[in-house]
Order: C-alpha cells, then structure tokens, then sequence
C-alpha cells in the first residue's frame, strides 16, 4: 500500500510473465490530476524493451504454450481473467480514479465494461468457425480464419482498462500473442490487468505490457519489424505515423482516431428523454470520450428550450475531485487543461452556460469548468474540432436536409444520435449520416461490448467491439484441395 492507500504497480514492464525494470533502468513520475502531485512511477521503457517483448510474443505464437493451445482453452483463460477483474473491480475502479482523475461512478462503470470485454471475447473464441466454398468438381475450397501473428497495441489515457479490453481481448480470443503499450499518463490498471493476467493462467508472451513515452516506446513498437499487426487509438496526428509505420512493414491497422460527434433534436423529439442524454454524452469522462457527443443541433421550433434546458442542467456542474458523488472529474493533464482552455478562450461564439469548478477542489488539479456555446457557427473551430474536454457546440438548423448537411460536415464521422417520434425520420437520418455507429433516440458514449464500433474519414478506420473485430485481428486463408 502507498500513502495514497491505494496497492500501485511496480514501475516494471510484464515481458514473458515476469516484471521487469526498462533496460535502461529509467522510470517516470506519474501524476494524479486530482492535484497535479506525483504519486507513482512507472518504466520509462525504449526500444529495447519493446524489442525483447515483441521477441517474447513471437515465441509464444511461434512455438509456445500459448500458440498451441485450443480456441476453447484460450477462452477459458478469458473467462477467468474476466472474473478476476470483477473480483477486483473496486481496487482497480479507485486506482484508476487516481490516476485518469475520472469519478469514481465511472471508474467502476469502466471495469464493469473491462470484464465484459473479456467475457464476450472468452465465449467468441471457439465460436468463429470458417467456410467451404462450391469451387469446381473434384475439389475441396475451406476457408478459414488464422491469428496474424504477433499483435501491437497503442492505447490512450482515458479509458485505460476499457481500452485493453478493447483492443487485446479480441486479439487474445483468436490466439494471436499481445503486446500492449499503454499512456504514459495513465496506465496503472493496465498493470494491474497484466498482473490479473498471470494469475488467471495466461501462458508467458501471451500479454505483454510495456509502460513508456509515445515517441520512444510508442514508435518502436509500432515500427518494429517482428509485429503482425497494430491497433491504435488516440490522436488524429499520431494515427497518420502509425499508418506510415504499417505501410512500411506491409501489415495491417485499425486507427480509432476520436470525433466530433452530432446529437440532431428535431422538433417531434422527446425532450424529456433527450435531455439527460444530450448531457452526459458530453460530460461522461470530462468531454475525453472519442465518441463523445460534442455537437447538439437543434431544429428552430424547440431551440429556445433545449436551449434553457441545457443552461439550467450545465449552471449546476461542477468540477471536482473524484468524490462519491462527483460527476465531472479534472482532466488527464495540464497540458490537456491548457489546450481546452484555449478553445474556450478563442471559441468566438456566445456562452449559453458556465458550470464551475468546486471551491474545495485541490489545488493543482487539472479542473475545466464546463461550457455550452451557442449558436455556433457551424464551420467554426469551437464546431468543427475536436477539444477533449467538457464543452458543447450548440447548432440550430431549419429542416432535415439542413439537419444532415451540418451533422455530416466536419473532418471526423465516428458516432451519431437522431432525436425524433418520426419512425421514417429516424431511418432516413439514420441511413444519411457518415459514420460509423447511430443511436436514435439514445447515446451510448463508451460502453456496448457488443456493438462494432470505429469511424470514418479523420475518426479512422476498421471496427473494433462486437464480433467483426475478431475479423480484424485474423486473416482469411482460403486452402484449396484437389481430391480428384
Ligand atoms: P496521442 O495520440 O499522443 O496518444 C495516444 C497513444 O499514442 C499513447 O499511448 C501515446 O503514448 C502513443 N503515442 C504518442 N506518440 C506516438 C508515436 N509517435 N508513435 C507511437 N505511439 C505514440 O494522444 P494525446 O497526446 O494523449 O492526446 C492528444 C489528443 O488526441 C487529445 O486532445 C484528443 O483530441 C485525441 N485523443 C483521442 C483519443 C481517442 O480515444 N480517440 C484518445 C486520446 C486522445
């Protein structure tokens, strides 16, 4: 136990099922945006260290336990990995708390999510079963899903239980062997994710975990010559040098990029349905959420309440430490803090409410008082980018058309909610919008296990969540057999 009260990691990587310093022995401060102070330490790991765990996966795929184990097994391992991540989930959902700075109710709604994605993919496993083609008399054509190989995983800072379920489970239930590369600004659950890893069974070089920097760590693995694949998910302009990393090394990517992502409210819509929706989709997490959703536009006939409704809710949020009760944590970092701030400074457009940041919130913490702006332009930045933080874009629009035009008319195309009573409304919206998930009269920001997810355009591209995305961590062979 620390003085913080919390059981933190050692600041060591998981390599073949043993903790390990970074070669270099040099380890970083982590911070909590609680109150800025450091109150951990993790590897400061570099390429050597990426190269000996990739080396450590290969020998698990190639010719260790893992590699031969059966589809059924590997499940099993999931399955109780899962359960010891539901064991331990109010340990992990405070660690996680301190670290992301995220309330504690989301913490745990995190880690309920994290064993879900562990128990979907741990029932997926022996479940994907391949095809025989009609091909030409006298032969057999089966066709039939393989692992890639070794799989390279670059995750974020503002889900990061979430995100190893996310991107390794899938990964894991088609048996390709692991190596996981979290952010440096939060990573301590994913540690204690890999030490859940090891007990639950999970043979050496199936789950590696290195802790480090993105332009040390982070590059290496994603330019190493021995991975197979990569999944990534973070910023837009990171995403580009792992896809010129692929490119290179002829291998496969799926890109989660984040989004700036539109609620349409048309007039016949329920409000009080709508509300608590337009609200949390933004506030959940701090605004740090990739899906969401940052855009509310408003046909002209309810502006006006939608309107008050939203000052009335955004007036009385608070920033806050993550208390029981707090629903609007700090964010990740001061340099996030600045960016955000900046947005809000140059937003050009009025303010339709200020939260505030609570009096007793520490000192040196990472707090943004929530705002709504509006009406925005909506070719405006404040409309068009994405901030990562508490703060709505409000739009009006005439019609429908008008209504799909701006929804669809930024860079991103990641999520999407259509408000309306209007059964044929609702598919055609639905049917128009550019991206990759719709929720008509909802919003699912995060959570969904089972639903694929993933964008388009700058939000990036390939499905992760729900059964495709063990499509995307396999390959197709197609074996044909002349049998005469
Ligand atoms: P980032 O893209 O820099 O970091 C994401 C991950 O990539 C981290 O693990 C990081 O270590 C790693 N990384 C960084 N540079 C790398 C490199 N050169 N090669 C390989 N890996 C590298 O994101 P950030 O700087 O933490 O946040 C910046 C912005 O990105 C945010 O403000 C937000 O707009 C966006 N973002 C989106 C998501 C999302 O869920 N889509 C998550 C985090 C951040």
């Amino acid at each position: 136990m620390s003085k913080t009260g919390l059981t933190l990691p050692e600041p060591l990587n998981l390599i073949n099922n043993e903790w390990v310093p970074a070669q270099s022995g040099k380890v970083m401060e982590v911070l909590s945006p609680i109150d800025g102070k450091p109150f951990s330490e993790i590897a400061d790991s570099d390429a050597a260290d990426i190269d000996a765990a990739v080396s450590a996966a290969r020998a698990a795929f190639d010719d260790g336990e893992w590699g031969r184990l059966s589809a059924a097994e590997r499940g099993r391992l999931m399955l109780k990995l899962s359960a010891l991540i539901s064991e331990n989930a109010e340990a992990l959902a405070q660690l996680e708390s301190r670290d992301n700075g995220k309330p504690i109710k989301q913490a745990r709604a995190d880690m309920a999510v994290t064993a879900r994605y562990f128990e979907y993919y741990g029932g997926a496993a022996d479940k994907v079963h391949g095809e025989i083609i009609p091909f030409m008399t006298g032969y057999n054509v089966e066709v039939q899903r393989e692992p890639h190989g070794v799989t390279g995983h670059i995750i974020p800072w503002n889900y990061p239980a979430q995100m190893f379920g996310r991107s390794v489970a899938p990964a894991l239930a088609m048996g390709n062997a692991t190596v996981l590369k979290p952010a440096e600004d939060a990573c301590l659950t994913a540690l204690r994710i890999g030490a859940l890893s090891v007990e639950a069974g999970f043979p050496p070089g199936a789950i590696n975990i290195v802790t480090g920097r993105g332009e040390t760590a982070g590059k290496a693995l994603s330019e190493h010559r021995g991975i197979d694949f990569i999944s990534f998910t973070g910023s837009p302009e990171v995403g580009v040098m792992i896809q010129v990393a692929a490119a290179k090394n002829f291998i496969g990517c799926t890109l989660e990029l984040g989004g700036k992502s539109p609620q349409i409210v048309f007039d016949d819509a329920d409000l009080d349905a709508a509300m608590p929706f337009l609200v949390n989709a933004l506030i959940q997490n701090g605004g740090q959420t990739c899906s969401a959703g940052t855009r509310v536009l408003i046909q002209k006939g309810v502006y006006d309440e939608v309107v008050s409704r939203l000052k009335e809710k955004f007036e009385t949020i608070e920033a806050s430490d993550s208390g029981e009760d707090a629903v609007l944590g700090p964010l990740i970092s001061a340099r996030q803090k600045k960016r955000v701030e900046t947005y809000i400074k140059e937003a050009g457009a009025p303010v339709i409410a200020r939260g505030s940041v609570a009096a007793n919130a520490p000192d040196g913490g990472y707090y943004v008082a929530p705002v709504v702006f509006g009406p925005c332009e909506p070719g405006s930045r404040i409309a068009q980018e994405e901030v990562f933080g508490p703060v709505m874009a409000v739009i009006p629009f005439e019609d429908e058309a008008e209504a799909i035009r701006i929804a669809n008319g930024t860079e991103y195309g990641l999520v999407a909610s259509v408000w309306s009573r209007d059964g044929g409304r609702q598919q055609r919206v639905a049917k128009a919008m550019r991206c990759g998930q719709v929720f008509v009269n909802g919003y699912g920001a995060g959570g969904g296990v089972e639903l694929p997810f993933g964008g388009i355009r700058k939000s990036g591209h390939g499905r992760e969540k729900g059964f495709v995305a063990l499509h995307e961590f396999s390959h197709i062979k197609t074996i044909v057999t002349h049998h005469g």
